[in-house]
């Protein structure tokens, strides 16, 4: 039986092993999670968004920045303000001037709306009359009063079957710089918002713009993060409180919010100078993140099946370990034989048996002849070896079901089970003669041996230190009688 404090201190070695590994395993795993949550955080961040806002600004400039041009173009063309001065004479003349302008490009609208007059041309003709009550035409008022030279303006365009539009009004002013009426192009956006929907798709990223008030000007064609709709003003929106700061939109560059599902999300702003927009780029960052996440549990799982295993291992080594010392310490060193101690065990076993059963128990007491003089003559070690061999000549002459031990020195002891009297002695005999006429060696010198062997029968009601004692008595009798003698205790069974 494993003592206590060894049980106890095999299952410290184990904790303190499995916490080693836990943490282990645990710190490197949760240490790459963390190395590679920053570098895709630093990615995000640092390259993708600004690129993307990149590539999407380039693509704005080229849509949109040429018309701004065009525009100013317009509103300084002197054959325009000639034409309005005059007198706004044939109408033919300023709606050639607009075709002139919108060129081939079909998503161009060109227009003029004349202060004096009201009237708003367009390539195809006259439009219509722009009226201050109407809503649609509260751009030209609002432009009328403004200070900055143009206004950029997401619209509905009536003359497009009210596709969304950008248009850059420019104010037209005479030579005397007083205002004399609106020009400029309208632009569909649509090419704007399919390259918007395409970046969303490939790298599930909200891109959107929206002005300097932070009214959301364009969007992809399902709308901006959390639900935003073109016309809407950020500050609307609380997901986004935390970014503005009260600020109508937040500052260039990277900022970082959690919505209010609990979802971080990276969001790049960047201000378009030339159109007073600003782009802005979102993305939720779980995405990205899912695939790691998922690498860190893997990690994890392999780490604790790798955990399980080696503890289990360890446990199989130290329960074998723990067997091996248990049986060390139940046979003798020297032979291999069971000590004294685990005799012990096996005769009160055998003994009882014998009395439960009734059945012939005997004992063999067996000493070598003058050992000490062996030794002397040729050393302990050849002793030794002389002792190893004639265990094994021993266990060669007894049954499977026999007890033997070594008792102590060169004493050995012998149950034989469910043997008389009469076969014991032809056991004992055995023994003696096989000890006699064997040749011992011990490097390679011959060594001759012989034993005398002590035997007592049990006796109904007899303890084992009585069976034992008369075994010991009868070998006496034997070493007394000369040695190389079997000598029996068992009344009427005495016998040299
Ligand atoms: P006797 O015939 O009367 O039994 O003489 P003996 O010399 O065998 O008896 P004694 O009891 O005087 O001496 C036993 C010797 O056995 C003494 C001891 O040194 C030796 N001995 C005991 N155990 C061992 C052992 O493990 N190895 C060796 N080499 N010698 C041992
Ligand atoms: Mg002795
Ligand atoms: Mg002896």
């Amino acid at each position: 039986m494993p003592s206590r404090s060894a049980l106890f201190s095999q299952r410290s070695l184990i904790l303190a092993l499995l916490m080693l590994l836990a943490c282990g395993f645990l710190a490197t795993s949760l240490l790459s999670y963390f190395a590679s949550r920053s570098a895709i955080r630093d990615g995000i961040i640092n390259t993708e968004l600004p690129l993307t806002s990149d590539t999407v600004y380039s693509e704005i400039q080229k849509d949109l920045i040429r018309p701004v041009l065009i525009a100013s173009m317009m509103a300084q063309d002197t054959f325009l303000r000639d034409w309005v001065l005059a007198g706004e004479q044939d109408t033919r003349r300023i709606t050639r001037y607009l075709g002139e302008v919108m060129g081939k490009q079909a998503t161009f609208t060109s227009f003029f709306v004349s202060d004096h007059t009201l009237t708003y041309y367009q390539a195809k003709g006259v439009l219509k009359q722009v009226e201050p009550g109407s809503w649609r035409d509260a751009w030209y008022f609002r432009l009328r009063e403004l200070k900055a030279p143009y206004e950029i303006n997401v619209d509905l365009d009536m003359a497009n079957q009210d596709s969304l539009t950008v248009f850059i009004n420019y104010r037209v002013l005479d030579y005397q710089h007083r205002f004399i009426g609106a020009a400029g192009v309208g632009l569909s956006v649509d090419a704007v918002v399919k390259l918007i929907d395409n970046y969303q798709r490939r790298y599930q990223r909200s891109v959107f713009f929206t002005d300097a008030d932070g009214k959301v000007l364009l969007t992809g064609s399902d709308g901006g993060p959390h639900g935003m709709r073109v016309g809407q003003n950020l500050q609307g929106n609380v997901e986004l409180a935390d970014v503005l700061e009260q600020h109508p939109v937040p500052g260039e560059g990277s900022h970082e919010y959690r919505d209010s599902a609990g979802h971080s999300h990276f969001l790049n702003v960047r201000q378009l100078p030339e159109l007073g927009w600003y782009l802005m780029v979102d993305k939720r960052e779980s995405g990205s993140l899912d695939r790691i996440r998922h690498t860190l549990y893997l990690n994890l799982a392999i780490c604790t099946m790798i955990t399980l295993v080696v503890l289990s291992l360890l446990h199989a080594m130290l329960r074998r370990h723990q067997a091996s010392t248990e049986a060390l310490a139940t046979l003798d060193s020297l032979t291999g034989l069971p000590n004294r101690r685990s005799f012990d065990l096996l005769a009160a076993q055998a003994l009882q048996q014998a009395q439960r059963e009734c059945s012939p128990l005997v004992a063999l007491l067996i000493d070598l002849d003058h050992f000490k003089a062996l030794n002397d003559t040729h050393g302990h070690l050849a002793g030794d070896e002389v002792l190893r061999q004639f265990a094994t000549v021993l266990q060669g002459s007894l049954r499977q079901s026999d007890i033997l031990c070594r008792w102590g020195g060169e004493e050995f002891i012998v149950l034989l089970r469910e043997t008389q009297g009469r076969q014991a002695i032809d056991v004992a005999q055995k023994i003696r003669r096989r000890t006699e006429q064997l040749t011992f060696s011990y490097d390679e010198k011959p060594l001759r041996l012989t034993t005398s062997i002590g035997l007592s029968s049990l006796q109904p009601g007899d303890s084992l230190h009585a069976l034992l004692s008369r075994a010991d008595h009868a070998l006496y009798r034997a070493k007394q009688a000369g040695r190389n003698r079997v000598c029996s205790e068992t009344p009427g069974t005495d016998h040299e």
